[in-house]
């Protein structure tokens, strides 16, 4: 972290706005000093920051201060202006901002805090600065689902109230057939929010919940009376819940995917009954055990760490980049997804180019999709050019029940799996509660950082194919295994 001077003022705001707006999976360990409070507040006051909510500024007789690259704004005039309650108790030094349903307790100079009950840490604590209680801004907004955005020209915080979601009206479900498959298609109105799809056995038929949504359409079922589908049948099944129930005549699991806008579902079954006996129950042709019939329909979204503006961290040699994360971060998800697939898994890919998802962003599109699993793929970087090797993070959510994984083994599998075969230097699975994509997806989450571009010899191993492949491998295992023990049925 480096001292402030007007010649590196552009320096400066590039990092603040790296850090604040891009930078995904580092919680940055941070020690504040007096003199660090200092700095920020001599800078802020030279270059004021201004805040928005909603579309409206908001002016505090305290402004909002920029310390150690973290926001601080006053609680109360910010959080109020948008229907929070705000309350301050000063025995405990506890702020608690109550928004909706959501809860968050900040306890002054402490960077433990707990949201909906739930402990975790921050990087900059509470603090009291001129009398008025300043709190970490991004932290506080996205754990009260707002979403929060810098604006670096402009020097400006953007803070904008949880969107209430509105039903996407169900237009149209219609029935194809293909020379290799059969199709069926859900039309929305708008962009359809998410789905959760389930295969029961005895009688056999997959269904699909799809949220948020209102069905509007004269007629329940449509008849197909083919040698795999019987019937399709579809019903309001509870408010806000569009349910599409599709008979089988044999265990045949629905791959499902989205229109390019979101807008449509369709849902494939594959014709080819020899194809279909010899990708159930066996191996793929990479050699890996395809999954369970129940485990086939749950979404596994794939995250490509980083991406577009955002390189991820660099290797540079003599002046020259060497590699991006990003870069290595996006192959080796492509391998992942295709891993997947082979073996018979729904996956859902956030990127698949070089382009830039907000941390915001990507635990949002997962809940939207209703991912059953989170797998981020990251690489590591350090000052110190030693720090070598994997590290998985996990966060232990309470509903990890619920879907019968249990992100800590997942972790610990693929931690595992990437030592023994790629003989990296094992730094552990990691319980790390303060990451984005661990604490805002829904869904059990891990992060794997897969080797350092930071060392030599770690370097080295990632320029390689077969680094690429092993990581996409051990995670694509470790994955089928554990979607196999949740799946019951
Ligand atoms: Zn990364």
């Amino acid at each position: 972290m480096r001292r402030l001077t007007r010649f590196t003022l552009f320096t400066f705001f590039f990092f603040i706005a790296f850090l604040i707006t891009v930078h995904t999976a580092y919680a940055d360990k941070i020690l504040i000093s007096q003199a660090d409070i200092k700095e920020g507040l001599d800078f802020c006051s030279e270059f004021p920051v201004s805040l928005q909510v909603d579309g409206e500024t908001v002016v505090s007789d305290v402004p909002p201060v920029i310390i150690k690259d973290r926001t601080l704004i006053p609680a109360r005039a910010v959080f109020e202006s948008m229907g929070a309650d705000v309350e301050w108790n000063e025995d405990a030094r506890l702020v608690e901002v109550n928004l909706g349903t959501s809860n968050v307790q900040l306890t002054i100079d402490s960077k433990i805090a707990f949201v909906n009950g739930s402990q975790t840490s921050m990087d900059v604590p509470a603090m009291i600065l001129n009398d008025r209680t300043l709190i970490p801004v991004r932290f506080v907004g996205e754990s009260l689902n707002c979403a929060v955005d810098w604006d670096n020209l402009n020097r400006t915080v953007i803070l904008s109230s949880p969107v209430i979601n509105e039903y996407t009206g169900i237009s149209d479900i219609t029935f194809t057939e293909d020379t290799d498959k059969y199709r069926v298609v859900v039309e929305g109105k708008d962009v359809i929010e998410g789905i959760k799809s389930f295969a029961y056995s005895k009688p056999e038929r997959f269904v699909i919940d799809i949220k948020n949504a209102l069905l509007n359409i004269e007629e329940d079922r449509i008849d197909t009376n083919n040698d795999l589908i019987s019937s399709i049948r579809f019903s309001q099944f509870e408010p806000g819940v569009v349910r599409v129930v599709i008979d089988l005549e044999d265990k045949i699991a629905g791959k499902i995917s989205f229109s390019p806008e979101k807008d449509s579902i369709y849902i494939d079954f594959s014709k080819s009954q020899e194809d279909d006996d010899k990708k159930l129950g066996e191996t793929t042709q990479d050699g890996l055990a395809v999954v369970d019939w129940g485990a086939a329909e749950k979404l596994v979204v794939i995250d490509p760490g980083h991406g577009g503006k955002d390189t991820g961290s660099r290797a540079i040699r003599n002046g020259e980049v060497i590699l991006n994360e990003k870069d290595i971060n996006l192959d080796i998800a492509h391998r992942l997804n295709r891993l997947l697939q082979e073996a018979g898994v729904s996956t859902y890919m956030l990127r698949e180019a070089d382009t830039h998802i907000s941390l915001y962003e990507r635990p949002a599109l997962a809940n939207a999709a209703n991912a059953y699993l989170y797998i981020s793929v990251h690489n590591n970087s350090a000052d110190n050019p030693k720090a070598k090797g994997v590290e998985t993070f996990y966060y232990s959510k309470e509903n990890e029940s619920n879907y019968g994984i249990y992100s800590k083994d997942l972790a610990k599998m693929i931690q595992k799996e990437m030592v023994n075969t790629l003989g990296l230097f094992d730094r552990g699975a990691k319980s790390e509660p303060a990451y984005a994509v661990l604490n805002k997806t829904q869904m059990p989450a891990i992060i794997i950082e897969g080797a350092f571009l930071s060392n030599a010899d770690d370097l080295k191993l990632m320029m390689t194919d077969e680094f690429r492949e092993q990581y996409a491998r051990s995670a694509a295992k470790s994955i089928i295994k554990i979607l196999d023990m949740g799946a019951g049925d």
